[in-house]
């Protein structure tokens, strides 16, 4: 039987990688909904290769000339938000490629939890934002949701039992990033090109950026709290800088399982596509031999933004998306060589001290924290470069 999948966020990183993987699947998988941002042209080549039954383009201005690309090919468009919401609950599919950065992906999230549909999601700040609303409305649920971050997937992997009370705790791996060992004075003259270095992933921009600063570990502290219902004093991060153990679930009898592979973002995407199946994959596996693997604490003194994470996830309620939102911002402010490498906790905290946190928010809260976040980032990152940092 042929798994029908809806791809946003397919000019990405993860989304690119997502259609090497149904490449290498062959006949059983089948594109019939692409959503992109803004890259058009890759859009419409991928439009002319896949044929899906939709194509989505987020940015209105590129519209015509990209209708112009696609003419000929018998496939609906959409434009705008509406478009990528439609590419989300596109009715012939039955299994959901969120691999968006950023907090744009949660309204199309809830529109294929909505309406049924199985869920790949790659996107992490969606539930770092949403994840409490999609609590109260029952829709986290694990058999629909199959995580792509490779920490999640690694943790999905060794997570056999089916009673939580037998989960002690979990750990998160973290290779540390580029700046792994640095003290804050070194690290305060780190251009966005040395951070953009990161020494085992290849990833966008963004989240390579909140690898250097720690804060996409702290992200996915809080998507695991809500991937797998646990307490937050049950997550913890352990620096392993090989990048070969993904993650690992420790059980009360004091058994700890783990999830090994070369890291190689094909590996969750594939699990996530093929699950509950194990397919053939053009991923080289890990050789046991002559290897040292190693794991120590993260250091939470030079790399503070794990503590604001784990702040916002005691905080909850609206406190998430301020942390997000304000992020987004600072990591933005410093690839535009507009802020300091060590400024983009800084500001985060500056944001998160100010902000009035809403407890059991709704849709409309968290989305007016967020813009909330933003605006006070912007003002607070203007202050704080006025001061030279
Ligand atoms: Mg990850």
């Amino acid at each position: 039987m042929v798994k029908n999948i809806a791809l946003l966020g397919s000019t990405g990183s993860i989304g690119i990688q997502t259609l090497e993987v149904i490449d290498g699947l062959g006949d059983g998988y089948k594109i019939v909904a692409l959503a992109a941002g803004s890259n058009y042209k890759l859009l419409a080549s991928q439009v002319k290769k896949y044929s899906p039954e939709i194509a989505a383009l987020a940015d209105e201005s590129a519209t015509n000339t990209f209708q112009e690309m696609i003419k000929g090919i018998p496939c609906h468009f959409e434009q705008g938000r509406s478009g990528q919401l439609l590419a989300a609950c596109w009715p012939s599919a039955e299994l959901v490629v969120l691999a968006q950065v950023g907090f744009s992906g949660f309204e199309p999230l809830l529109a294929a939890l909505k309406s049924g549909k199985k869920v790949a999601l790659a996107n992490k700040e969606s539930l770092v934002i949403g994840g409490e609303i999609l609590q109260r409305s029952g829709l986290l649920d694990p058999d629909r949701i199959l995580p792509i971050d490779s920490e999640h997937s690694a943790i999905k992997q060794s997570w056999t039992s089916r009673k939580p009370e037998e989960i002690a705790r979990i750990y998160l791996t973290a290779s540390g990033g580029p700046f792994y060992g640095m003290k804050s004075t070194d690290l305060h003259k780190v251009t966005p090109d040395d951070a953009l270095k990161h020494p085992n992933w290849q990833m966008g921009p963004k989240i390579t950026i909140d690898s250097a600063t720690m804060m996409n570990k702290g992200l996915e502290v809080i998507e695991a709290k809500w991937l797998f219902n646990l307490d937050i004093n049950q997550i913890k991060v352990v620096i392993h800088r090989q990048s070969i153990v993904h993650s690992m679930v420790e059980y009360i009898d004091g058994s700890i399982l783990a999830q090994l592979g070369l890291p190689d973002m094909r590996a969750p995407i594939q699990f996530a596509l093929t699950y509950p199946e194990r397919k053939v994959s053009p991923v080289t596996a890990f050789s046991p031999y002559d290897t040292t693997l190693t794991f120590t604490e993260p250091d939470y003194v030079n790399f503070p933004c794990l503590n604001l994470a784990y702040r916002a996830a005691n905080a909850g309620g609206t406190m998430p998306a301020v942390l997000n939102g304000a992020n987004e911002v600072a990591v933005a402010l410093f690839l535009a060589g507009k802020l300091a490498f060590t400024s983009i906790p800084d500001l985060i905290e500056k944001v998160m001290d100010l902000h009035d946190n809403i407890k059991e928010p709704v849709f409309s809260d968290v989305i007016e924290a967020d813009c909330w976040a933003r605006a006070k980032a912007l003002d607070t990152g203007a202050m704080l470069r006025e001061r030279k940092y």
